[in-house]
């Protein structure tokens, strides 16, 4: 089975699924994916170069991930075309990689946070959405980023709201108490509802 993991900035994603991994699931992080597609030397990266210019390009050869990130913020157009080139090509390859890990673990976590944005929902059985209060978020995202409330907010707004995305999922946790609520309620879910899941599963995926 495999099971995406989806949620605003900072809600506790990984955190999530760093928790699922501790009961045997196999994760697979949407973010990983996309930095294994601009590796140096890629053709993907080779593309970016042509499309922003050699700035977005770091001494080492690497994508310089925040220049372009800051370029992208600025200018929706630009934004667009980056999206257009980064998510087929993250696509095939998590798709590849969901494919052939769902051929050896029970279950495989798809970490993902523009899941829904991206149209990976289709490629995961179900979806669980890691939500927080907004005035957690924003603090969580000031403290990890050492960034202003207003940046906070600016990168949260950009986002689809937390709310739809949970509209959207099978299953909810909300994760605005501290780390050792999450885990009961992560050790919970993996006990009650994943268990079911994984027992309804085809045999192949067992
Ligand atoms: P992003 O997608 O923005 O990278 P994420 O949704 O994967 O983030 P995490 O990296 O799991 O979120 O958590 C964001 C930050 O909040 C981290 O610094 C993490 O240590 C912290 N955090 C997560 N859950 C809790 C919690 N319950 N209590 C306190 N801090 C938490």
């Amino acid at each position: 089975m495999i099971l995406g993991i989806t949620g605003g900035i900072a809600s506790g994603k990984s955190t999530a699924a760093a928790l699922l991994a501790q009961h045997g699931a196999h994760v697979i992080s949407a973010d990983q994916v996309a930095r294994e597609v601009v590796k140096p030397g890629s053709e993907l990266l080779a593309r970016l170069v042509q499309m922003f210019g050699s700035e977005v390009l770091a001494a080492d050869k690497s994508l310089a991930r925040k220049r372009l990130g800051e370029l992208v913020f600025a200018d929706p157009q630009a934004r667009k075309r980056l999206e257009a080139v980064m998510h087929p090509a993250i696509a095939e390859l998590s798709s590849q990689q969901l494919r052939s890990a769902a051929e050896k673990y029970a279950l495989v976590v798809y970490e993902a946070p523009l899941l829904f944005e991206a149209g990976a929902h289709k490629r995961v059985d179900k979806v669980l959405c890691v939500t927080v209060e907004p005035s957690v978020q924003l603090e969580r995202v000031q403290q990890r980023d050492g960034c202003t409330l207003a940046q906070a907010q600016a990168q949260v707004e950009a986002q689809m709201p937390q709310h739809k995305k949970a509209e959207l999922s099978d299953y909810v946790i909300d994760n605005s108490a501290d780390l050792a609520a999450l885990k009961v309620k992560i050790d919970q879910f993996f006990q009650v509802q994943l268990a079911s899941d994984l027992h309804a599963a085809p045999a192949e995926n067992k």
